[in-house]
C-alpha cells in the first residue's frame, strides 16, 4: 500500500467501516499544499479493495492536478465508497459517510461523482458542512461548458490564427448536460455544428434549435472539421482512431480523453492541437470550489476566464519545449504542486 500511496505521492489515505449500515469507505488525500483537498465521492462496485484503493489514489491524484491549473486554492483528493449488491438504506449509508467526511475536519471536501447524485450529497450535509453539488448548490455543467467554450477559442486561437468561431466547423460528440450547453454557446457565436449523441432525440434538438447538422455516430470522430470536441465519455483517442482524425484541433469535456498517455505524442506528431481535458473541462471544478468557499457567481465567472489564458500558456510552452500540451499541463501542474519543472 505505501508503494502505491510513494508512487502516486499520496499524502494520506483513511479507511472507514460501518457495520450498521454497511458502509465500506476510503478517502484519498493527494496534495493539500494549496488548501483542502476537493474531489467526488464514487459509489461503485469494486473486483477487490485494492482495486478500490487505487482508484481512490489515481483519480485524488489527477483532482490535484486539475485544482492547481484552475488557480484553485484547494487540493486534490477523492472518495470511494464500495457498493455491495444489497444496502438496506441508501440514506443512511451516505449519512454514515458524512460522518466519516466530518472526522477528518475539513481536509477532504466531498462531491458527486459516478454512482452518486446530488441527493446524496443532501445526506451527507446533515452531518458535515465539507460537502459540495447538492440540491441547492446548481450544476456545475453550464459553468463547464462555458469554460469549454472559452477553450475553443483559444485552440482555434493557438492552432487556426484568430479565436473568430464564425464558421468553424465544430464537432460534438454528445450532447449531454455540458454538450448541449456548449453546443448553444457555438451555434450563438456563428460556429457550425456537426453532432452525434447515441440518444437520436439529443439530436434531433440540436438540428431543430441550432441547426446543427447530424452526424452518425461511428463517423463523429473521424468527420472533416476544424475542432472536435469530445464531450460524451473517455478513452475515445486512441491510437487508432488518432490515425483517422481530420481536424485541426481536439478540444472536448470528456474526462480521461487519451485512451494511453502515448497518444498526446501521436496527435503531436499528427500536427494536431489538443487541449488537455483536465485544464479545459475544469469549469465545474471551479464552480464548486468557489461556490463552496462563499463566492458569488461574477466572482466565478471571472475566474472561468482564466481557462482559456492558462490554456494559452500551455500551448505556448508546449511549442517552445516541442512536447505535447498533456505532458506540458503535467510538468505546469507539478511545477505548482511541488516547485519542480524542467523547462521553460
Ligand atoms: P451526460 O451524461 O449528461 O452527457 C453525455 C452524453 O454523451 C449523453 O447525451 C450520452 O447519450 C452521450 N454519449 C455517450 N456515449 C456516446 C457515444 N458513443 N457517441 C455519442 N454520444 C454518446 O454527461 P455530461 O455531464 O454532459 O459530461 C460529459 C463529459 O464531460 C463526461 O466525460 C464527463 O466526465 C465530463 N465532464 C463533465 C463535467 C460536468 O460539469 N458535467 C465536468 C467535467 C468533465
Amino acid at each position: 500500500m505505501f508503494d502505491m500511496m510513494e508512487a502516486t505521492r499520496l499524502e494520506s489515505l483513511h479507511l472507514a467501516q460501518d457495520p450498521a449500515t454497511g458502509l465500506k469507505a476510503i478517502i484519498a488525500i493527494h496534495n493539500s499544499r494549496l488548501g483542502p483537498a476537493l474531489g467526488g465521492c464514487r459509489y461503485l462496485p469494486y473486483p477487490s479493495h485494492d482495486a478500490a484503493l487505487r482508484d481512490a489514489a489515481r483519480l485524488a491524484q489527477g483532482m490535484s492536478y486539475k485544482a492547481a491549473l484552475a488557480g484553485l486554492r484547494q487540493g486534490g483528493g477523492k472518495a470511494v465508497i464500495i457498493r455491495s449488491p444489497h444496502v438496506n438504506n441508501r440514506g443512511e449509508l451516505f449519512e454514515a459517510f458524512g460522518r466519516f467526511v466530518d472526522s477528518l475536519g475539513g481536509a477532504y471536501i466531498t462531491a458527486v461523482d459516478s454512482g452518486t447524485s446530488s441527493a446524496d450529497m443532501d445526506c451527507i450535509a446533515q452531518y458535515t458542512r465539507h460537502v459540495t453539488s447538492t440540491t441547492s448548490g446548481g450544476d456545475p455543467s453550464p459553468h463547464t461548458a462555458l469554460g469549454v467554450f472559452s477553450g475553443i477559442r483559444a485552440s482555434a486561437q493557438a492552432r487556426l490564427g484568430s479565436d473568430d468561431l464564425e464558421g468553424l466547423r465544430v464537432a460534438i460528440q454528445g450532447l449531454g448536460h455540458v454538450g448541449y450547453a456548449l453546443a448553444e454557446h457555438l451555434a450563438a457565436a456563428g460556429a457550425e455544428l456537426l453532432v452525434s449523441d447515441i440518444d437520436p432525440g439529443k439530436v434531433q434538438l440540436a438540428v431543430e434549435q441550432l441547426g446543427a447538422r447530424p452526424v452518425p455516430n461511428e463517423a463523429l470522430l473521424t468527420t472533416p472539421c476544424d475542432i472536435l470536441a469530445p464531450c460524451g465519455l473517455g478513452g475515445v483517442l486512441t491510437s487508432q482512431v488518432v490515425g483517422h482524425l481530420r481536424c485541426a484541433a481536439v478540444a472536448g469535456a470528456a474526462n480521461n480523453q487519451l485512451a494511453q498517455p502515448e497518444v498526446a505524442d501521436e496527435l503531436e506528431g499528427r500536427g494536431i492541437l489538443y487541449a488537455p481535458d483536465y485544464v479545459i473541462n475544469s469549469g465545474g471544478l471551479i464552480y464548486v470550489a468557489l461556490q463552496h468557499q462563499g463566492e458569488q457567481l461574477p466572482t466565478i465567472t471571472a475566474h472561468l476566464a482564466r481557462i482559456a489564458e492558462r490554456l494559452t500558456e500551455v500551448y505556448a510552452h508546449a511549442q517552445a519545449d516541442h512536447l505535447s500540451p498533456a505532458r506540458i499541463a503535467d510538468k505546469l501542474a507539478e511545477r505548482i504542486l511541488y516547485g519542480e519543472y524542467s523547462g521553460h
